[in-house]
């Protein structure tokens, strides 16, 4: 895996830390991403961001972000139940104080997919009202055609909030910010100010074209709006730990900002001339925007439906009875 000098080129060799936990891999074929190949348990990467911040990898889980120190542990997402021992165990490594804070960047499975037992383990879950609202009912993800049953009560977030919110833990302030409807209608963005760190969730991805769930409120326009919010948060010196792949920085960020832009208006463009979405498909305009962005599991095609999807509302979310596929 290239993360260790990939983060080392971008911070100037900062990295001092790499542990490997030990894992197996299995497969879980009740999961939509399992159902693709896709592993759901692996070994957990884990390195020094900056300070007191951590950052806990196993792709394709979300990324874990983990803040140690005197007042207790906090992360921020906790990837797939299979994940939750390895990521207990790597906070014991690092640090004598208990996990104190879980929070959720959004509802999705590859983030929250270890609430249920770090919620009954005693562990105090944060996440926006529209998450807790989303994990509390039934879902359904477009892309791969599947449903998502309400979770357990022990793993839905216990603190909610609407709009901003602080911590003051560990030396700094830890600030949530709700941010436009990007990726869900319940992202947030977590940046570590002391530390300079910000922990986007899946608000911004930039080894890939980026996953908007318009069926859980996305949309292209609140995706660059986001980015927007983002940018206005970091400098030149903040770490930025995307929803998956590899940490970057604000130049990278400006990057796909500007990638969105003109991937929105190519889609928009096609549309106004009264394509209709094969037609805009056989077109594939938005193929080789970003060498990086073909690296990703979503392909220039699929992203051309998503930004189809958002700007027409032309998507359409099947009731609950006719739901055929479920995710656990
Ligand atoms: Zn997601």
């Amino acid at each position: 895996m290239l993360f260790g000098q990939n983060l080392a080129h971008a911070f100037g060799g900062r990295l001092t830390l790499a542990v490997l936990i030990a894992g197996v891999v299995s497969l879980s074929m009740a999961d939509p991403l399992a159902a693709q190949g896709r592993r759901m348990d692996g070994d957990l990467e884990v390195a020094q961001v900056r300070d007191n911040i951590f950052l806990l990898r196993m792709e394709p889980a979300g990324n874990v972000a983990l803040s140690i120190g005197v007042d207790g542990a906090l992360i921020v997402d906790d990837q797939f139940a299979p994940m939750a021992d390895k990521i207990l165990a790597a906070i014991d490594e690092l640090t004598d104080t208990p996990l104190r804070y879980v929070l959720n960047t959004h509802w999705h499975g590859d983030h929250t997919g270890s609430n249920a037992r770090l919620g009954a383990a005693g562990h105090t879950i944060v996440a926006h009202d529209n998450v807790r609202q989303r994990l509390n009912s039934v879902q359904y993800h477009l892309l791969f055609r599947t449903g998502t049953r309400p979770r357990p009560p022990e793993a839905l977030p216990v603190i909610t909030y609407s709009d901003r919110m602080s911590f003051h833990l560990n030396g700094e302030r830890i600030d949530l910010i709700h941010l436009p409807p990007a990726h869900t209608d319940g992202d947030t963005a977590v940046y570590f100010r002391g530390a300079n760190v910000l922990h986007t969730g899946d608000a911004f991805l930039h080894t890939g074209f980026p996953l908007i769930d318009v069926a859980s409120g996305g949309t292209i326009q609140g995706l660059i709006e986001a980015t927007n919010v983002l940018l206005d948060l970091a400098d030149y010196e903040t770490i930025i730990i995307p929803g998956h792949g590899p940490i970057t920085n604000r130049a990278r960020m400006l990057e796909v900002r500007d990638k969105l832009v003109v991937a929105r208006e190519k889609v928009a463009a096609l549309i106004a001339e009264g394509l209709d979405l094969k037609a805009i498909r056989a077109a594939d305009p938005l193929v080789g925007l970003d060498p990086l962005w073909e690296q990703g599991f979503i392909k220039s095609r699929a992203f051309v439906n998503i930004i189809y999807q958002s700007e027409t509302g032309d998507f359409e979310v099947p009731a609950e009875a006719d739901i055929k596929r479920w995710s656990e």
